[in-house]
């Protein structure tokens, strides 16, 4: 009998490509391999090592045979951690049936949009915004309706620009923050004023994506919508892990927390794709919530370091611009100056792809081009790396620019 193959993916493969930031690391990669001495700052995690105690509490859970399948939705440990960070850090408080547990933020957030959308559905994507979740969208049947936010606005949703873009179609709204790329992070009064326009449309949910909450360099602590508007709390689907604040991003433990009709649809897709999540990982992820949080602390304190250092370089870099982040490990620098130019060699910067490719080309510099996440002109730093990494990347970055040359005009 003859077996026939296709080589067809389904359309909903077609429509997206993989992560651009997982692509350019595995580009870095294979460059180092080749023995290229390639100064990375497309790094999407902490250059830490887990904790010590979150390790212990794995061992720990391996040696007690905590090793089987757990509840879909996780731990009633790591759920009773994650509640109570919720209680403490924004007075939120959710039953057991109104949180999820899955292998990492992004599956939590694939998930419920799985769980949410129908074809053609609209979902409100702020721009600059984190490379997955056009796709993640699109994946899903949805439809991502993107919206420019410039720096001149914060590269923050204004209600103005929210209100103009939810039409009957629309199902959620991400809001990131602090975000990934730029650091930027709503004030409590800018949620109360997009919760204004929210209220009046109560067929939009609200996606919060609050990973970076805790790498936070500002006075107080970052806010939540769900926390801010306790009228939208029902509508607010808040996602955050373990992945970024403690240093575990092969851990794979992400949360979601929300209404118990999404969280059930996401638990049942849940059952039928992992069964669960890893129980060692969850047992590590419930000892670094309740554990002690100095390592939090003293990582944000060196990353703050990292960012006023890098953040002041490239200022001093004629041609390029940084909005300090008010969180997260990225500096998403404005390289609008340089565009237009020319290289040694008589190529024109034409957009910030082209820069990002000539960084990398003339002085092993790698970054991750501003189109990526939707706002060309621009390009992501990530100080997730050591001062002499950045000083020297900077440096060869500003002789980058200085190489340039105002294109020919003819
Ligand atoms: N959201 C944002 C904005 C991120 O930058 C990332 C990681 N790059 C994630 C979610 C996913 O994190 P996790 O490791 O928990 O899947």
């Amino acid at each position: 009998m003859t077996t026939s193959t296709t080589a067809a993916t389904a359309l909903r493969v077609q429509r997206i490509k993989p992560s651009p930031s997982t692509a350019a690391a595995q580009r870095v990669r294979e460059l180092k391999a080749q023995g290229l001495a390639i100064l990375d700052l497309t790094v999407g995690e902490p250059d830490f090592d887990t904790p010590e105690h979150v390790k212990a509490a794995a061992f720990e859970a391996i040696r007690r045979g905590d090793t089987k399948y757990t509840p879909v939705n996780g731990t009633p440990q790591l759920r009773a951690a994650i509640a109570q960070k919720l209680e403490q850090r924004h007075g939120l408080s959710y039953s057991a049936d109104r949180i999820a547990v899955g292998g990492g933020a992004k599956q939590v957030i694939f998930l419920a949009l799985m769980a949410s959308l129908d074809t053609g559905d609209e979902v409100i994507v702020p721009a600059p915004y984190w490379v997955s979740y056009p796709d993640m969208v699109l994946a899903n049947d949805g439809t991502p309706v993107v919206v420019p936010c410039p720096e001149a606005e914060g590269f923050k949703l204004t209600p103005r620009r929210l209100e103009s873009a939810i039409t009957d179609r629309t199902r959620w709204v991400i809001l990131n923050a602090p975000g990934n790329p730029t650091g930027a992070a709503y004030t409590a009064d800018e949620l109360r004023a997009l919760a204004d326009v929210l209220l009046a449309h109560p067929h939009v949910q609200v996606l919060t994506d609050e990973i970076y909450d805790e790498i936070w360099y500002e006075p107080g602590r970052v806010p939540s919508l769900a926390g801010v508007e306790p009228r939208l709390t029902e509508r607010v689907f808040l996602t955050n892990g373990v992945s970024k604040t403690y240093a575990m991003t092969g851990w794979r433990i992400g949360y979601g927390a929300g209404p118990a009709w999404l969280v059930a649809a996401v638990n049942t897709l849940q059952s039928q794709i992992s069964s669960c999540p890893s129980s060692i990982s969850q047992a590590a992820a419930a000892a670094a919530l309740t554990g002690d949080q100095d390592f939090v602390r003293d990582c944000v304190a060196v990353y703050r370091g990292r960012r006023d250092v890098t953040v002041k370089l490239v200022e001093d870099i004629p041609g390029l611009s940084c909005t300090p982040p008010s969180g997260g490990f990225y500096a998403f620098v404005n390289c609008t100056g340089v565009l237009g130019k020319a290289t040694p060699a008589g190529e024109v910067i034409g957009s910030d792809e082209d820069f990002a490719r000539y960084l990398l080309e003339s002085q092993q510099v790698a970054a991750i081009h501003g189109a990526a996440y939707g706002s060309p002109g621009y390009f992501r730093i990530s100080f997730a790396t050591s001062t002499d990494v950045l000083t020297e990347a900077c440096e060869r970055i500003g002789r980058a620019c200085a190489d340039l040359s105002p294109a020919d005009p003819s």
